[in-house]
């Protein structure tokens, strides 16, 4: 009979235990600091239509042009400060900072 002798160290299992406790604690850290995502992606309550409408149209919470997000968009409804807003084209929560193929310049 023979015995498997574990290769973990001491050190190796403490490492892993700290690194968790910071990855678990983040989320936490950045609620206190008031730096909590605003995440507008959910689609739970959307018909499959509009679920598709979102995909077609490639909405994303995220713009590759700055220039161009939602919140500068004359579709765009705003909500409170750091909320998702809505939108008069795509139904669901829409980001601020997103974006999608339908983006038209608000008018000045
Ligand atoms: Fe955002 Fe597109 Fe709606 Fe404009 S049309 S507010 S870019 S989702």
């Amino acid at each position: 009979m023979t015995h498997r002798v574990s290769t973990l160290s001491r050190r190796t299992v403490l490492e892993g235990a700290l690194k968790g406790s910071v990855l678990l604690a983040l989320p936490v850290l950045q609620f206190a600091c008031g730096k909590k995502e605003v995440v507008c992606s959910d689609t739970a309550g959307l018909t499959a239509d509009e679920i598709k409408m979102r995909k077609t149209l490639d909405y994303s919470d995220t713009t590759a042009d700055p220039a161009k997000t939602c919140s500068n968009c004359q579709l765009y409804k705003p909500a409170a400060a750091d909320q998702c807003g809505s939108c008069t084209l795509l139904k669901g929560t829409i980001h601020p900072k997103g974006f999608c193929k339908s983006w038209a310049a608000k008018a000045t």
